[in-house]
């Protein structure tokens, strides 16, 4: 709900209004400043914002490491530490290095210092390692909980019902952990340091978990009705953006692997950590790997509201973002939903409807649906539209037309402002205007592939890493 109209938001509208004309006069400059990789947000580090450093000014023509004589390749069987290391197991001082093989030999003749150290470190040191990490060390459960966690993707997926495969192995008993607000703040921070973007908590509302599985893996059986396991307590959401610039240019070049991958791996090393300290943890992650539904969950931990197009927009990255879930009983403190406007902006703007080359994003109002009131979605003609177009899968218009989902530059960061502290809706109107003439989108028409009389248009230009005529040749070789 926006605040009601008094003299003090009153006043705060008449400032936005005057925000409005002038980002309108500044808008040029503002789509300029867009192009900057800095203002790619959640991805500056990916994208180089900040470790920029210009090499060409400092090029020489040849290599500063110096050839001094007759080279040669190195002997990855000893010159490596870790395979030599294997090489050398069993060795006795007493019997010497005559039954080992002739280049273990050769090497340690030429390297007697390295015999000494190596055989110093399978023999005596890793012993002493071996009984010293018997011991209690707390100053180190949360960095190996982490440092394990970072490894932890694999290709192993969950197979198993969650009473299973959501617990520890062994009988970790859980670490106490000292406050739930504490602990919050603990995995968000550690979400982040997994590759997150976004990071919201939740209380998990049972509406939200499906009540038949999507199929028969992740250990339901299939056409059995789901329980909502106990240990279910919250739900953690995190998310990453879609590469920017392929996602303006969907549908054909715009990909979501590239989000869906990263998502999955935050969830997978969270979902870790949290079994490290003891507590249950099952993530939820793209393509189809959910026992849930994502959305709502999203709107209660906080990160955004459910726009027109059911996607959820986020003041962060808009809609350009794939989602993970991770259901624990880690005590957390939830965090509580927030309304930045989506609901009265999605009234008038409907940008994403009329630029749906499916149809399937409904113009009209909100319906019920399970007991709820949103925007329904016609979701097999969404998906018929993706079978309709050549390119990479999918569509993801909506995400790119959406004028939430725009590059963090100050612009953008004004124009939200503005919907924010707006109570009369004027900016609303002005600003979805703006939209349509700025960004203006192609005839639906022209995103169909030719054969359905379409030009496999996208929506933005395509960008110069991925125009395949720049690299490849692909003319038949006359
Ligand atoms: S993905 Fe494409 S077809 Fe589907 S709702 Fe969005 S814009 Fe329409
Ligand atoms: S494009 Fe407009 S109507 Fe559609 S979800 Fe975004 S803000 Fe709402």
């Amino acid at each position: 709900m926006k605040p009601k109209v008094n003299r003090r938001n009153f006043l705060k509208a008449v400032g936005a209004g005057s925000a409005v004309t002038a980002s309108a006069g500044l808008w040029f400059f503002g789509t300029q400043a867009g192009q900057d990789p800095a203002s790619y947000t959640g991805m500056t580090n990916r994208e180089g914002g900040f470790q920029t450093f210009n090499r060409r000014k400092w090029s020489v023509s040849k290599p500063t490491y110096e050839k001094v004589g007759e080279t040669s390749r190195p002997d990855a069987r000893t010159e490596v530490i870790f395979a030599r290391m294997g090489q050398i197991r069993g060795y006795d001082k007493a019997k010497g290095l005559g039954e080992f093989p002739q280049h273990v030999q050769d090497y340690y003749k030429a390297h007697p210092e390295d015999l000494e150290l190596d055989t110093t470190v399978r023999q005596e040191i890793h012993a002493k390692r071996s009984e010293e990490i018997k011991k209690p060390h707390d100053e180190f459960i949360l960095s190996k909980a982490w440092s394990s966690a970072m490894g932890a993707v694999g290709p192993r997926g969950v197979n198993a019902p969650p009473e299973k495969w959501d617990f520890p192995r062994g009988s970790n008993t859980p670490y106490k952990m000292k406050d739930p607000k504490r602990t919050s703040r603990l995995i968000k921070k550690i979400s982040h340091q997994f590759g997150s973007t976004l990071v919201g908590i939740a209380k998990l509302n049972p509406d939200w978990v499906y009540k038949y599985p999507m199929n028969g893996g992740r250990g339901f059986k299939a056409n059995e009705p789901m329980e909502v396991p106990e240990h279910w307590q919250y739900a953690i959401v995190v998310g990453v953006p879609m590469s920017w610039d392929p996602m303006y240019a969907n549908p054909p070049y715009g990909t979501s692997n590239d989000a869906y991958s990263l998502s999955r791996i935050v969830a997978h090393r969270l979902t870790a950590f949290i079994k490290n300290l003891g507590y249950a943890a099952r993530p939820h992650t793209p393509g189809a790997d959910y026992d849930l539904m994502v959305p709502p969950i999203m709107v209660d931990a906080g990160l955004g509201e459910q726009g027109r197009h059911s996607i959820v927009i986020t003041p962060e990255l808009g809609c350009n973002f794939r989602p993970s879930i991770v259901t624990t009983n880690i005590p957390m403190a939830p965090d509580k939903p927030i309304d930045i406007g989506v609901q009265d902006f999605c009234k008038t703007c409907k940008v994403c409807a009329k630029q749906c080359p499916s149809g399937a994003i409904s113009h009209g109002e909100k319906v019920e649906i399970r007991g709820y009131k949103r925007y329904a979605l016609h979701s097999s003609k969404c998906s018929n539209f993706w079978s309709s177009k050549l390119g990479n899968m999918g569509c993801r218009l909506c995400v790119a037309v959406c004028p939430y989902t725009r590059k963090s530059n100050w612009l953008h960061q004004a124009a939200l402002n503005v919907s924010l502290h707006d109570p009369t809706g004027l900016s609303d109107i002005a600003l979805a205007k703006m939209q349509e003439v700025f960004y203006p989108g192609q005839e639906p028409q022209k995103y169909y592939m030719p054969s359905m009389g379409g030009e496999n248009a996208s929506y933005r230009p395509v960008p110069w890493w991925l125009k395949t005529d720049d690299f490849i040749d692909t003319a038949d070789g006359e």
